[in-house]
């Protein structure tokens, strides 16, 4: 199989910053829940998310083998990541272990709009958060932009699992 962007290896760095395409939603979504910068528009098509890319630069995910062969990225000008592999936890574990890119759960991002998650104190989350978390949860993060609040629940554990179980080490 052929493979491009290859200079896209080692990425070790939280600053680096993708755009996935859109038959890479849900590892888009997961990368967010490591605290990855990762932009994801689910009606883009290949030639506008070659333009965000080249904007803002960011990293090309895609599972697209014909949009890699454009010259943008045989040249190097754009990176990219060619995912290989259908099923999500493969998807993860060729960044993870292909890459070298860092997988832990952090309250970053928020999943549905990308955004930067800030701090919230327990008194504006009373409200906006169901009252079993609130009472079980201490610390509680909140996006901006779209209003959605963030805690360290059992779904958090379960992506600390499943980061655990492609061998990421946990900070
Ligand atoms: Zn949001």
């Amino acid at each position: 199989m052929a493979q491009y962007g290859q200079s896209a290896t080692n990425i070790t760095l939280k600053n680096m910053k993708f755009i996935a395409d859109v038959m890479v939603g849900k590892l888009a979504r997961y990368l967010r829940m490591a605290g990855y910068d990762v932009l994801y528009i689910n009606d883009a098509s290949d030639d506008e998310i070659i333009k965000i890319a080249q904007k803002s630069g960011r990293i090309v995910l895609t599972r697209d083998s014909l949009m890699l062969k454009r010259r943008i990225f045989k040249n190097g000008t754009l990176r990219s990541v060619f995912i290989k592999h259908d099923l999500l936890i493969d998807q993860l574990r060729q960044l993870h272990s292909g890459l070298g890119l860092s997988l832990n759960p952090d309250l970053a991002r928020c999943l549905v709009c990308n955004d930067s998650l800030i701090e919230a104190t327990r008194a504006k989350a009373r409200d906006k958060v169901p009252p079993y978390v609130f009472k079980t949860q201490e610390d509680f993060m909140y996006c901006s932009k779209c209003g959605h609040y963030y805690w360290k629940g059992t779904h958090y554990d379960n992506i600390k699992k499943i980061f655990t179980s492609i061998g990421s080490k946990l900070q």
